[in-house]
């Protein structure tokens, strides 16, 4: 045996239609860059996508598509991949990390507030939530409190394409779909739920955002006849702002299209494993985070919680299981500590990162590894439970 936390789900199908994007004219950004961003759109039900290179491209693209600059300061969670915070500083803004609410391990929206309130009007731009594990920020409160101080918001839904929650109304808002967000990220690295090796996508309902990140993508240039100054010819383009080459490619978006024709049986699939996972550890001091009616899991990863952690991750990797820990708080990474965080204090997510550990969840995980997931787990936490 060996299984790993996560991985991708290639299918036959998968392997022709790239091979026929292969054959076609275009082997970078082609007419089907612009089927992925439409079909994608339309899954998440926001107005406009942007097929971007990386998750973490696309995070660098919304900070500057939002102006962020060295007089910026953004919040966002300590318990998320690094790039989320990182896109701040790419810019040359200010990172401020808040604290995470235990029981969702989403960024803890009181202490935001609590921030806010604390701080002179005007010291804050923006928050980067993030739909850790795959389980919905509450964007409708972040929102409620983002626009009394006038921030934006980035949703990063890295881990949560066909998530869900309900707001106040009784509406299900999908991840990423731009009701209470300016701007949402998603990767499809091959961990996440749809994977194009890799690449990532922007969701806004913001036109003008949308437009801008068009051109970020592309160096800053364009052929808008709305935007020249001049015109010299069919040949001319101007570049009307620094950008960058963040473009995806046709082959990569073929893959990305033919995953996203799955995603709702993917997501089954995870909703499945999860249950199975949550039954099996009910009644033992295996904790686990079981989301209440009208929040949609998208279960990017199943964490558990347990004493004696790096005991039971050396066990696993024993047993050929191998787990991983989501994640390390970026506060604490060598680079933040360096740079001006060594003093940030967020007890909640310290405390989290302790006993945290995600173990196998992905769309090909068999039924028979799944028992031999479950089996192993309870006998490995069991034998090292702290009495
Ligand atoms: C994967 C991930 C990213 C970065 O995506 P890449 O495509 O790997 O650059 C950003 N944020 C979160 C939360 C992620 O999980």
């Amino acid at each position: 045996m060996n299984i790993p936390y996560g991985r991708q789900h290639i299918t036959d199908e998968d392997i022709q239609i790239v091979t026929q994007a292969l054959k076609a004219d275009y082997l970078t950004t082609g007419p089907t860059v612009g089927v992925f961003e439409e079909k994608f759109a339309a899954y998440v039900g926001a107005k406009y996508a942007v097929a971007i290179s990386n998750g973490t491209a696309a995070l660098h693209l919304c900070a500057l598509a939002l102006d962020v600059n060295e007089n910026s300061k953004v919040i966002t969670t300590p318990i998320t991949f690094a790039a989320s915070a990182n896109c701040v500083r790419y810019c040359g803004g200010q990172v401020a990390f808040a604290d995470i609410d235990p029981e969702t391990v989403t960024i803890d929206i009181d202490a935001v507030g609590r921030m806010l309130e604390s701080a002179p009007k005007g010291t804050y731009q923006g928050i980067i939530p993030v739909d850790f594990a795959g389980y919905p920020v509450d964007l409708e409160k972040l929102k409620q409190l983002a626009d009394e101080y006038n921030l934006w918001i980035i949703e990063d839904a890295c881990h949560a394409p066909g998530g869900y929650f309900t707001d106040s109304k009784g509406v299900k808002n999908n991840c990423g779909n731009g009701a209470y967000a300016d701007l949402a990220i998603f990767s499809f690295h091959p961990v996440k739920h749809i994977a194009c090796g890799e690449g990532g996508m922007i969701a806004t309902n913001d036109k003008a955002l949308y437009d801008r990140l068009m051109i970020l993508r592309t160096h800053g240039i364009t052929k808008r006849p709305d935007l020249l100054k001049e015109n010299h010819g069919g040949w001319y383009y101007d570049m009307v702002e620094l950008g960058y080459n963040y473009r995806l490619t046709d082959f990569q978006s073929a893959l990305g299209i033919s995953q996203l024709s799955r995603a709702e049986q993917g997501i089954d699939r995870r909703r499945a494993i999860a249950k199975k996972y949550d039954q099996a550890f009910e009644g033992t001091n295996i904790k686990t985070i079981k989301p209440p009616v009208g929040i949609g899991h998208a279960y990017h990863l199943y964490v558990i919680a347990v004493e004696n952690r790096k005991a039971v991750y050396d066990a696993l990797r024993q047993e050929g299981i191998y787990a991983q820990i989501h994640y390390i708080p970026v506060h604490t990474l060598s680079y933040y500590r360096e740079n001006g965080y060594a003093d940030v204090s967020c007890p909640n997510a310290e405390k989290y990162y302790e006993s945290c550990i995600s173990i196998p969840m992905y769309h090909s995980l068999t039924d028979e590894e799944q028992d031999y997931v479950i089996e192993k787990v309870k006998a490995i936490v069991g034998k090292h439970q702290l009495v």
